[in-house]
């Protein structure tokens, strides 16, 4: 691959505060480009992050074929950059496009990419260990055209940005019983943009009760948990770890597969399985819901300190005495750093 590289004239990263990163609002000087016309990939190219022009009837601003990925690269104790799982990433972008009906682009060009993008914006990753640079591909239709049809032409961008904690503090959620994240034979185990658009509204009427995120229930009974906002979602019940099983209504998270390894590999009970609000509510009632947490690249893990349902707080213990997920954690932050040995092979190296 001949990817083109224009550089900037002159780097912004002065002006971002690395001891006070916000999630999302940094990006760093440049960002990969690919154009998908005529059945292949070409016109890659490494270019300054900015403005891209499209005229208004740009098919992806319409239809929806919108796609795209998340995931993080550290500075690890040797001052090394080292990507979590990234290939894993780039083939979930291509479950995705399969979904929405898009072209997928093979994992080594975007893995290739990728090294060079980082090569260029090394000086933007951060050193601190609560703070990594967010990589967010991407992939929309670019047709000019007004017919809903599958778009000829697509773009795939890929920027960074420096990142510090998404959420601060312990998450209130709110069991969602009226509106649906995702239905069976939906597109809910695709990240493609309508997923979230659709989520926003009842979220918003849930804090507006004073909750943070919702907890998102099966489409056809409201009963049965499937995520938290855009994390999966683990609960310690007793001394075992459980979590709903993914499917087509819940994303395959890649956190939420990387904290299940861990837990087996620490000699946790971890079950996948279904599991039902009354089945949370009657292990709350008998003091056996220890814990419950969501699980995402964006938030790593996210402590829920009340699940609201019906009106009833169901408060769980203070986040010190969480032994389990404290664990499991401490044990994926020093994965991801570097501290110990990463005999999961989920490291990848930029060189
Ligand atoms: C991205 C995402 C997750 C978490 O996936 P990771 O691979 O762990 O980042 C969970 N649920 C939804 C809906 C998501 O979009």
């Amino acid at each position: 691959m001949q990817i083109k590289v224009d550089r900037v004239a002159k780097t912004r990263i002065q002006d971002v505060d690395f001891s006070n990163i916000p999630f999302g609002r940094e990006f760093a000087d440049h960002m990969f480009v690919a154009d998908y016309v005529d059945g292949k990939w070409g016109g890659f190219s490494i270019q300054p992050y900015g403005k891209m022009m499209y005229t208004p009837a740009m098919l992806g601003l319409h239809y929806g074929q919108t796609i795209f990925e998340g995931m993080k690269a550290y500075r690890n104790a040797n001052g090394e950059v080292m990507m979590f799982r990234p290939m894993d990433n780039f083939k979930r972008l291509n479950v995705s496009a399969e979904r929405m009906c898009m072209p997928t682009i093979p994992v080594d060009l975007m893995m290739e990419a990728l090294r060079e993008l980082l090569k260029i914006d090394v000086a933007w990753v951060p050193t601190s260990t609560d703070s990594s640079l967010y990589i967010r591909p991407f992939m929309f239709a670019t047709d000019e055209f007004l017919g809903v049809k599958p778009s000829d032409k697509y773009r795939c961008v890929m920027f960074t940005g420096p990142v510090g904690p998404y959420y601060t503090t312990p998450l209130k959620v709110m069991v969602e019983d009226t509106y649906t994240r995702a239905a069976k034979g939906g597109t809910g185990s695709a990240k493609s943009g309508g997923n979230y658009g659709g989520a926003l509204y009842p979220t918003k009427l849930a804090q507006q009760k004073g909750y943070h995120q919702l907890l998102w229930t099966d489409s056809i009974e409201h009963k049965y948990i499937e995520e938290s906002g855009t994390m999966n979602v683990m609960f310690q019940i007793g001394d075992s770890l459980v979590t709903p099983p993914t499917g087509d209504t819940i994303l395959k998270g890649i956190t939420r597969d990387s904290v299940l390894t861990l837990a087996a590999d620490l000699g946790i009970d971890v079950q996948e399985r279904r599991i039902s609000i009354d089945e949370l509510k009657s292990a709350y009632d008998k003091g056996q819901l220890l814990d419950a947490f969501g699980v995402g690249t964006a938030a790593t893990i996210a402590p829920i300190e009340l699940i609201g349902y019906k009106g009833q707080d169901l408060v769980l213990p203070p986040v010190a005495q969480r032994k389990m997920s404290q664990l499991i954690a401490k044990e994926l932050t020093a994965i991801r750093y570097g501290e110990v040995e990463d005999k999961f092979g989920w490291m990848v190296s930029m060189n």
